[in-house]
């Protein structure tokens, strides 16, 4: 890099924009000219990637979220100039730490978003052509602020001060249309910059628009307001991303939303590869699609659409065209996330898709009878029936390929969530397991680990290939390593307590353990059961029977659907606990009990690289995989866990002596469910007893809430002990899986009194991380579902 180039063209851009200089520059529009910048400086190569991608096979992402984070960092880390910009802005009075104020790009809720982000890092630093295609919201995921211990949401107006890492593309406009309505998608385009190398990726997001600015007609007729609702109504579309996780709504907009992104991104890849090709009977030989869980699925009956109605294919041809274009990963097998849409909806919607959904199911019915399958297996397997269209039913019947997303995700849906389907297309079914970009989630986040990693290793090729890691297992044992490793933690913890103090205005002490749960707050991840075992400990320390407790700081972060009553009671009740145990003298200088405001990426970023114990502590068989679960790892925390999701997969790199399992396993739930029930353990356990009376004998507040009312502590005791007309009594096993957890969480702590053999068990984890890298999955992907080769530039 031209550092007096840089500098002038950053300065002119300021100038220009602003009137101001670096100097004076506020931080918002030093980042506007400083991206504006690097913009200008990627674009010859940005330009030959498209075109590159455009020319080879390639894959496309088709994703309705993408949490990208901040992306200034991460571009100038993967264009390897972060020091030279650095250097340069102090020598102005300024750093990069201006920076830190700005906002993430929050285009997503959680895991699934944020995996799509990884995957495209992945794919650009290994020269694969993928590029994703999803939504441009005008509002991300919302705001969190804790106020007397309930969540409070605020929009989150992320284009605020601008937008510099897109690139409006006026000329690639399409026209999306609806039963009712018809809108133009207009593509903003965003780098997705590969680590040291000239390929540049694409996050191609749709922004709605009105196909006239105003309906100047109507204006005619002294119609203001429908000309006006017109706009607003186009606009509306890309207007909010939905805030749930793993939970479907089963709203209009929402199915919009699906439409719109990925009708705009079909027409968008047949167009690009007409204007190569002139025919679009090879489509499959040069397009693979990839449905980032059941979202995008309408895609596929959209594509047989556009090739019958628009391209005069018969729908048999339309039909082996789209088999060979798309796959689909599942995501999940809880039923509440599993998409369904009403017919009559999906009907009024897009009419003209909804006459090829069926056509779909008729086509799968006479498969079928040709295999003499009978009316019921029919019945139970169509893509639509009951009145619903069954989107992951369509996608698979479709599709090539399908995946699941860690080894026991995808075992599962083989022998029970899917089996019907395995057996019928067994060929079909593969295992992906997830994984996350170590340039983020450990160069970027941590430099002062990557760099006694690169010392160590005498080079920093793990930045690109994670198995590296391995070669540090020979310092297990070497205590000046192990020493400086510790160093690092201790510097981490420091940072983020200063963090926690400046952004949470609270004091931690980074002499206790960290023990850290981030992940969106769900009854599956249960955070309760992490809230109920520091009660159990609390009591127990008062009562003598827990003695010797190393002083922990227990970390939570999380956001709950707004909706979502029975989560944002379990915030507030984490609320309360920390005042308990923050506030009695007899156990304050032991646990410290702390919910962090706003959990984000860049707050992740913080967070996982003090952590001393990771918790992922879902009930087994509800976390597909996780990808926190390996932030964490890699950044040399040990897991306390259940065997669940990429858990299992961690534990066995890693070592179950060097991680901490407790809990039910996937097999013996299936045992126990049917016949369990919690009041036995109620009446038999005096300590948990004494733990849960405090949800209702207003030892605990929950602040108002009325009493027989969802959300309220009396409310999370009976979903305890009663159940509701939607699922039994404790559904997620939290009170059976409670006292091994404690256990556990017992240990981990007195393993942590011996800092040193400690600190070799988060060595271990961090060695044998190579596994979860993304790079690892893209890989994968790449080779044995989209046949698609690195691009030479
Ligand atoms: C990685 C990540 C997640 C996913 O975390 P899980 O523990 O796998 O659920 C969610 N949100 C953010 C901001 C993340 O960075």
């Amino acid at each position: 890099m031209n550092k007096e180039l840089f500098y002038s063209e950053l300065s002119k851009d300021l100038k220009k924009k602003f009137g101001t200089s670096v100097e004076k520059a506020l931080p918002w529009q030093l980042h506007e000219s400083l991206s504006a910048t690097v913009m200008e400086l990627i674009d010859s190569d940005w330009e030959n990637s498209k075109k590159a991608h455009l020319d080879s096979r390639r894959a496309c992402y088709l994703s309705m979220e993408f949490l990208m984070g901040r992306a200034v960092y991460n571009n100038l880390l993967c264009l390897g100039i972060t020091d030279e910009v650095d250097e340069l802005l102090k020598a102005h009075g300024r750093s990069l730490n201006d920076l830190e104020e700005i906002e993430d790009a929050a285009l997503g809720n959680g895991g699934l978003g944020r995996l799509a982000a990884c995957f495209l890092d992945s794919a650009a630093a290994h020269d694969l052509p993928l590029d994703g295609y999803g939504i441009r919201y005008k509002y991300g995921l919302f705001k969190q602020k804790i106020v007397d211990g309930f969540q409070k949401e605020e929009a989150d107006n992320w284009t605020k001060y601008g937008d510099p890492w897109s690139k409006r593309c006026e000329n690639d406009k399409v026209v999306v249309k609806y039963g009712d309505q018809t809108v133009y998608a207009v593509p903003y385009d965003m780098p997705v910059i590969g680590f040291g190398t000239k390929n540049v990726g694409t996050l191609r997001l749709w922004q709605a628009e009105s196909v006239e600015d105003f309906d100047f007609a109507q204006f005619d007729c002294g119609n203001y307001d429908g000309a006006v609702k017109a706009k607003n109504d186009a606009e509306n579309i890309s207007k909010v991303l939905y805030p749930n996780d793993n939970c479907e709504e089963g709203k209009i907009l929402r199915l919009k939303q699906e439409y719109f992104f990925s009708s705009a991104s079909v027409t968008d890849i047949l167009k690009k590869h007409l204007a190569k090709f002139g025919t679009l009977d090879n489509l499959g030989d040069y397009i693979t699609i990839q449905l980032n869980d059941t979202h995008p699925v309408i895609a596929v009956p959209e594509l047989i659409r556009q090739l019958c109605a628009e391209h005069s294919y018969d729908f048999d041809k339309a039909f082996e065209i789209a088999h060979k274009v798309f796959n689909y990963t599942n995501h999940t097998i809880m039923a509440e996330a599993l998409e369904k849409w009403d017919c009559r909806l999906v009907e009024k919607v897009v009419p003209e898709v909804y006459t090829y959904i069926l056509m779909i199911n008729e086509r799968f019915i006479k498969d079928m009878y040709a295999l003499k399958k009978d009316r019921e297996y029919i019945s139970k397997l169509s893509p639509v029936g009951d009145g619903m269209v069954k989107m992951a039913f369509m996608a698979i019947y479709v599709s090539s390929y399908i995946n699941g997303v860690a080894a026991i995700h995808t075992e599962i849906l083989k022998k029970d969530a899917l089996k019907d389907w395995y057996e019928l297309y067994p060929e079909r079914f593969q295992n992906k397991t997830n994984g996350i970009t170590q340039r983020r989630w450990l160069a970027l986040c941590n430099p002062e680990l990557s760099a006694l990693i690169t010392k160590l290793l005498g080079n920093a090729d793990w930045v690109k290939d994670l198995d590296e890691l391995k070669k540090l297992e020979k310092y297990a044992d070497d205590e000046a390593v192990l020493n400086e490793f510790m160093a690092v933690k201790e510097a981490q913890k420091n940072r983020l307590a200063a963090f926690v103090k400046e952004h949470d205005g609270v004091d931690i002490d980074p002499n206790t353990i960290f023990d850290i749960q981030i992940k969106r707050l769900h009854e599956y991840k249960r955070q309760f059961l992490n809230a109920l075992s520091i009660l159990y400990i609390y009591y127990g320390i008062k009562d003598g029977s827990i003695k010797d407790f190393t002083p922990t700081t227990f970390i939570f972060g999380a956001k709950s659907a707004p909706g979502y009553r029975r989560a944002k009671a379990i915030i507030k009740l984490i609320g309360e606990i920390s005042k308990l145990v923050n506030a009695d003298p007899d156990t304050k200088d032991l646990i410290k009990v702390v919910f962090v405001q706003n959990y984000n990426v860049s707050y992740a970023e913080k967070l996982v690289t003090a952590a001393d114990v990771s918790e992922q502590i879902s009930t087994a068989g509800t976390e597909a995989s996780g990808t926190g679960n390996m932030k964490l790892m890699l950044n040399g925390a040990v897991t306390l866990g259940t065997y669940d999701g990429a858990n299992v997969e961690i534990v066995q790199e890693a070592g179950e002596e060097n991680n901490y399992i407790f809990g039910a396993r996937v097999e013996e739930l299936a045992e126990i469910m049917p016949k369990y029930d919690p009041r036995e353990i109620l009446f038999s356990n005096d300590k948990i007893k004494r733990m849960l009376d405090k949800l209702i004998d207003g030892s605990l507040s929950d602040g108002g809430v009325p009493s027989n009312e969802e959300g309220s502590f009396k409310e999370l005791y009976k979903a305890l002990t009663d159940g509701a007309s939607w699922h039994v009594p404790d559904h997620y096993y939290v009170l059976g899986d409670l006292e091994s957890y404690v256990q556990a969480k017992l240990k981990v702590n007195a393993d942590y009194k011996d800092k040193l053999a400690f600190a070799k068990k988060c060595w271990l984890n961090i060695a044998n991380a190579g596994k979860f890298s993304s790079d690892r999955t893209i890989k994968d992907y790449a080779e044995n579902i989209w046949k698609i080769e690195p691009v030479k530039l």
